[in-house]
């Protein structure tokens, strides 16, 4: 059933507009942000954000570096409600590093808030919750109850991603209230000091309170198939062997992302695709909230003519992703999966400038050679050796 914003006053289904400057589809990470940009750039936009869930902004802890975030990003940035950090930990069996820079998150609920509360300040928008839009072109979109929106400038904000072929990044994470505090300060974005086997596994956890922490297993693997009742109990296992007693599961999110090696982002049509759908992520880590950040900041001061800066956007943005696709294709290829931490663990040796910028996808010439110039780290060629030995024929 679909709703009509959330306000008391919103006009009755009957006598709502239906002809809008932009109409965002889907109110997801990237939807959302270009949301809130917009309206703050252009406080009497006439814009529609339709969504086809009951809520907007799904179920996600979305995490980031602060320095992801454009220099000159406006207050809506400011007003997102996030939990910040001042850094974050990696642990590798014999390498651990406290990594210096500022790191933040965004949940989906604070998002869902953020949208809510700009929506119902601007008489001029409206978010449409539980509805899909069925067909979108350049002009229009047309709603799941038969409506249809025009607008001078359609953008798609779907999710879900075919750009690329190659591994993948799946994770489930619990939620949970401890007895006690954790003692936890700083994320824990890597712990691989698990047994790995089949697949590269590690630990990211996130102290959301002293006594609430986002536990996930991750593994990166060439196969999207994950058994979620093994996951959930290595993460209990994990929790008492790190001396935390879970007192409560409080929620539970699970993901399955690419890890290409292959296929770039389509050049920028219109309608536009933004976001996972549109390539709009970073390959090498699944994150996409600093494209999001760009792309919302972006269309904040070209949403009229937005062609030739995406362009440009894109261009810059291939030529990342490219970096990102060879170094899955050298973690994937080159390593054998109990072996596949080495490279990560050399990556966060690196310079803290040189991590910050691959993250954000603004590597320089200099960071490139530092990622993929030097020994190589160990355990590289064993994929081609275990191969040759056990006749595994790679996909
Ligand atoms: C569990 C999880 C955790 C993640 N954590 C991080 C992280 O920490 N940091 C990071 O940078 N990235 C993270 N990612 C990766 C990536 O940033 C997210 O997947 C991000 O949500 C992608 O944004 P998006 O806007 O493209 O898609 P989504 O956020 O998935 O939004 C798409 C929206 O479109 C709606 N929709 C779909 N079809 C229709 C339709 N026909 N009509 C109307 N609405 C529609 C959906 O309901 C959804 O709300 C995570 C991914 C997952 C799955």
């Amino acid at each position: 059933m679909a709703s009509i914003d959330t306000r008391t006053d919103a006009p009755q289904p009957g006598n709502e507009p239906t002809r809008f400057d932009v109409a965002l589809v889907g109110a997801g990470l990237h939807g959302g942000l270009i949301a809130l940009a917009l309206l703050d750039a252009e406080p009497g936009l006439r814009l529609a954000l339709v969504e086809r869930d009951a809520r907007p902004a799904g179920n996600h802890t979305w995490c980031f570096h602060l320095g992801d975030a454009p220099p000159n990003a406006g207050a809506w940035f400011e007003r997102l409600p996030l939990i910040r950090w001042p850094g974050y930990e990696v642990a590798f069996p014999g390498f651990a590093r406290a990594i210096d820079l500022p790191y933040c998150c965004l949940t989906s609920e604070g998002l869902a808030t953020a949208l809510q509360d700009a929506f119902a300040a601007h008489e001029t928008a409206r978010l449409i919750t539980g509805c899909a839009v069925q067909a979108l072109d350049a002009g229009s979109v047309t709603l799941a109850d038969g409506r249809r929106l025009q607008a001078s400038l359609v953008i798609d904000a779907c999710g879900r991603s075919d750009v690329g072929r190659g591994g993948y990044q799946k994770f489930l994470g619990l939620e949970v209230e401890l007895a006690a505090d954790s003692g936890l300060a700083r994320p824990l974005l890597m712990d691989a000091c698990l047994p790995q086997g089949s697949q590269f596994r590690f630990m990211y956890v996130l102290p959301l309170a002293p006594r609430r922490l986002l536990i996930e297993d991750t593994a990166f693997a060439r196969t999207a198939d994950m058994d979620m009742a093994a996951r959930r109990a290595a993460i209990h296992d994990y929790a008492a062997a790190r001396g935390w007693v879970i007192q409560s599961v409080l929620r539970e999110e699970s993901g399955v992302l690419p890890m290409p090696w292959r296929g770039v982002p389509p050049a920028p049509t219109l309608p536009l695709k933004v976001g996972y759908g549109g390539g709009w992520f970073h390959p090498a880590t699944g994150y996409s909230a600093p494209c999001a950040l760009r792309m919302a900041d972006l269309l904040a001061r070209h949403w009229r003519a937005p062609y030739t800066a995406l362009l440009c956007e894109w261009r810059r943005h291939r030529r990342q992703f490219r970096l990102g696709l060879l170094l899955n294709l050298l973690a994937f290829r080159g390593f054998a999966p109990d072996l596949m931490w080495h490279p990560f663990a050399r990556f966060y040796r690196l310079p803290l400038a040189t991590i910050g910028r691959f993250y954000r996808l603004q590597s320089t010439a200099v960071d490139v050679t530092r990622l993929l110039l030097g020994r190589p780290p160990r355990g590289f060629g064993s994929a081609w050796w275990r191969r040759g030995k056990t006749r595994e024929v790679c996909p």
